[in-house]
């Protein structure tokens, strides 16, 4: 399957990327998962080795290696902790976005910060009131001479407590419509008015910081309004959708994983005096399994690929998003079923697989979410004719 979208360069890249993840994540990929902590030092290798700038071009210290390269990575990040994924891709996001909508002062001041993963990132767009529904965001930004003054809240942002910038989704025009009055900021971590909490522990994804933002007369400088006034909503859906295959990759790079020790468990458990692997409705669980991964790695590798090709995805996306997420609950499950009583204990990593695949029903845009926009876009198609 990857003969059909990688290249030679992504492939020579993968090679290097995976001798890179063997010798820096793969021995304490544990120790994150019980420390609940990413070690910084970790990031930062990461970084400098180009992980963190596969949408950012060279000239601004990225690698440009592109869509299907970085989705080759998150995969390859993902096989291994996935949590460790879920931190970058604030930062590949906001890569994007600045690489994408800011201007070129700002392009030169922060983007090699954030390919090189020197700078941590948060992108915050998620409210008490406006969850799935965005355009419902209250955080308030008011001009005032030359700043902007931000008062209001965030919940569930990642790498909260660890970012160094915050990119803030606010309410710039109380008069327009939502859609047309929101704009985005940056607000750097020690910025006065800003506070951060982490008041509870999550069900996976154990090593991400995860918490809420307190906004209290943050004054941020106009120097840091990234993109035009009034254009968040419409970047932020342009992120959204190279967040979803993003998103879709972490769940097919923890698929994998399960699959993998899911078949090493089935040919070495012996009952009935065979291999359990040797069971056809064993059998039927590991061909079902390949099946929807393959097609969720398809989906996926297609949405990157369109992209790359300049077109927009955001059906594509959705779907890969709705699909792998889906398709990883479902083989993480299927894994602890495989491994019987073994599975349901802490002395194999499956039973975490499963708990970690239920937060890609959610982040990013719910599942139910990501099916009204497969379905929208479906319908417009259908009026037409
Ligand atoms: C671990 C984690 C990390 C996160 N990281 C970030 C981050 O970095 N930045 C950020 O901004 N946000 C982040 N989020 C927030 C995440 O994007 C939201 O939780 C998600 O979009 C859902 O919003 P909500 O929790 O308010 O649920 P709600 O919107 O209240 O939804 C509750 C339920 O109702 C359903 N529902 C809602 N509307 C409809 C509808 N119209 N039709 C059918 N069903 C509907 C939903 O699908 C869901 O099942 C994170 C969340 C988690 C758990």
């Amino acid at each position: 399957m990857e003969n059909i979208f990688f290249t030679d360069k992504v492939q020579a890249t993968k090679k290097i990327v995976k001798s890179f993840l063997q010798k820096e994540l793969e021995p304490i990929k544990n120790e994150i998962n019980q420390a609940n902590k990413i070690p910084i030092a970790l990031i930062k290798k990461m970084g400098k080795q180009g992980l963190y700038g596969p949408l950012i071009p060279q000239k601004y210290g990225g690698t440009g290696l592109g869509y299907i390269g970085h989705c080759m990575i998150t995969e390859e990040i993902s096989k291994i902790n996935v949590a460790v994924s879920v931190s970058r891709t604030p930062c590949i996001l906001m890569g994007y976005l600045l690489n994408k909508f800011s201007n070129e002062l700002q392009k030169e001041k922060y983007l090699k910060q954030v390919a090189s993963g020197d700078k941590i990132c948060s992108i915050c767009v998620t409210e008490e009131l406006a969850g799935s529904n965005v355009a419902d965001i209250k955080t308030t930004a008011k001009k005032n001479g030359n700043s902007y003054i931000l008062n209001g809240s965030k919940r569930f942002i990642t790498n909260a407590g660890l970012s160094d910038y915050y990119f803030i989704w606010a309410i710039s025009d109380q008069n327009a419509n939502p859609r047309g009055g929101l704009s985005v900021f940056l607000v750097e971590k020690d910025t006065p008015g800003l506070s951060i909490e982490n008041p509870y522990n999550l069900m996976g994804i154990n090593g991400i910081y995860n918490g809420n933002l307190e906004l209290k007369n943050i004054e941020v400088p106009k120097e840091n309004l990234i993109g035009v006034e009034g254009n968040g909503f419409n970047d932020l859906m342009e992120v959204f959708n190279i967040e979803r295959f993003t998103l879709s990759s972490e769940c097919n790079g923890l698929a994998l994983t399960a699959l993998e020790e899911s078949k090493i468990y089935a040919k070495n458990r012996v009952q009935f005096n065979k291999p359990i692997a040797s069971f056809q409705l064993i059998k039927l669980k590991i061909a079902e399994m390949a099946t929807k991964l393959q097609a969720a790695r398809l989906l996926t590798y297609s949405a990157a690929k369109l992209s790359e090709m300049g077109l927009n995805v955001t059906k594509e996306a959705s779907m890969a998003k709705a699909y792998s997420s889906k398709t990883a609950l479902k083989i993480t499950s299927e894994a602890v079923q495989i491994h019987g009583g073994n599975g349901y204990t802490d002395n194999y990593p499956v039973e975490r697989y499963m708990r970690d695949a239920k937060f890609f029903m959610i982040g990013g845009g719910t599942t139910e979410i990501q099916n009204l926009i497969i379905a929208r876009e479906e319908l417009k198609h259908s009026l037409k004719k």
